[in-house]
């Protein structure tokens, strides 16, 4: 469904670059969830506007349904737009506060002229609020009167009311208790398989994507460090960086205790990010030629992708 090839998004001032995203290419699949994974300032949010093109990208490509998408015009975007959509992290932020639910979601059927019909449009409107497990009366109410989750959930039903095909969910529960995070993740976990949808699913945390993501990509300042099938990934980590977020998720069977490998430091700027590996400056297994060359992204089996020398054949 969707294809990135070696996609670069700069950032360019007067005084430096920021390198946000700085190479990455990866496809997903029809139906399937991509976990994107990594700590804050590592590009993963910028990666995801840009394959929308919300930003417009340094270089590389963006393929959409076998139609390279990266350089159309706003107006050639117009009718896929539709089909790309974003559920945001903070519900509130991205919801006009002047606008009852119903006139946010029906907005959304406006701008692409979708049941347009009065009638149909206010059937449409209440079924996607059923959809998405709010009150009927939800319709004529304000934002302020929600709850952080039931906020959530309007910001899905607003994505869902142009019948897309892929939503990237830019961290849709980290701003929510960790007792409604489940519930959100459901949600989006039973709209998929009835709607048919494909996720790219951002979070910092990989304890949240484990369950909703078919294949899992670690993401370290600018570049994927690890793409893998999802349950191969956290029963066998391969690169350092990926090992050493997954041994900071607590695990239920302490039969099986996993040390714990601290990072030390920040993750560094992408303004000047180091030579070679980017991950040399904190990884535990550094080698003299990690801070000249940068391992390529190399597979490893059928499905799996590392970037580390560690696994790298020469
Ligand atoms: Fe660590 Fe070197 Fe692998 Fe980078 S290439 S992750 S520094 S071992």
């Amino acid at each position: 469904m969707l294809t990135i090839t070696d996609l670069k998004m700069h950032f360019q001032s007067k005084a430096h670059t920021v390198r946000a995203v700085d190479g990455v290419s990866f496809h997903i699949n029809a139906g399937e969830t991509l976990g994107l994974v990594g700590e804050s300032g590592c590009g993963k949010s910028t990666l995801g506007r840009c394959i929308l093109r919300l930003y417009e990208p340094t270089s590389g490509k963006i393929g959409f349904q076998n139609q390279d998408i990266t350089h159309l015009s706003m107006h050639a975007m117009r009718p896929i737009r539709r089909h790309l959509q974003i559920i945001f992290q903070d519900p509130y932020a991205s919801l006009n506060p002047r606008m009852t639910i119903g006139n946010i979601i029906g907005e959304a059927l406006q701008i692409h002229n979708l049941f347009i019909e009065k009638k149909t449009r206010q059937e449409r409107i209440q079924e996607l609020i059923s959809t998405v497990g709010l009150r009927p009366e939800s319709i004529s109410r304000y934002p302020h009167e929600f709850s952080g989750g039931q906020r959530q959930r309007i910001g899905i039903a607003r994505a869902l009311a142009v019948q897309p095909q892929f939503i990237v969910c830019d961290e849709p529960v980290s701003a929510l208790d960790v007792s409604i995070q489940a519930q959100i993740v459901n949600l989006l976990q039973d709209l998929q398989e009835r709607l048919k949808l494909t996720y790219l699913f951002i979070a910092h945390d990989l304890m949240i994507v484990k369950h909703i993501s078919t294949r899992i990509a670690v993401m370290y300042l600018g570049n994927l460090a690890e793409i893998g099938p999802s349950k191969e990934l956290y029963e066998d980590p391969k690169h350092p960086y990926t090992k050493a977020l997954l041994s900071a998720v607590p695990i239920p069977d302490p039969t099986h205790p996993r040390s714990r490998i601290k990072l030390t430091g920040e993750i560094p700027s992408p303004i000047n990010p180091p030579s070679g590996c980017k991950f040399h400056t904190r990884c535990p297994y550094v080698m003299p030629v990690c801070s000249q060359i940068e391992p390529p992204l190399t597979a490893l089996g059928k499905n799996r992708q590392v970037a580390c020398h560690l696994y790298s054949s020469g």
